[in-house]
């Protein structure tokens, strides 16, 4: 049985949509950007270059951006290592 995915704005189907596609529409994709752009804060801070270059392939290997595939990684560890009851 071959898997729908929803959009993450409206629930509605993304059969015809692009395989990586999460959003059905600019207007769900900025409803879900404004979402979480509220839910979040702004983190700066220095790496090395090499580092950073090493992120980004690293991410772009998940087929995610920098910012999704960094926000995955620190939830896995912090799961992984500060979860409550392990
Ligand atoms: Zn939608």
């Amino acid at each position: 049985m071959k898997k729908v995915l929803l959009c993450l704005g409206c629930n509605g189907s993304l059969e015809h949509k692009r395989i990586d596609a999460k959003t059905c529409s600019g207007k769900c994709r900025c409803k879900i950007w404004r979402v979480n752009k509220e839910k979040s804060v702004l983190v700066s801070f220095r790496m090395p270059i090499v580092l950073h270059t090493d992120l980004f392939l690293a991410a772009h290997a998940c087929n995610q951006g920098v910012n999704a595939y960094l926000n995955n990684v620190v939830s896995d560890h912090l799961t992984n290592n500060y979860s409550q009851g392990t």
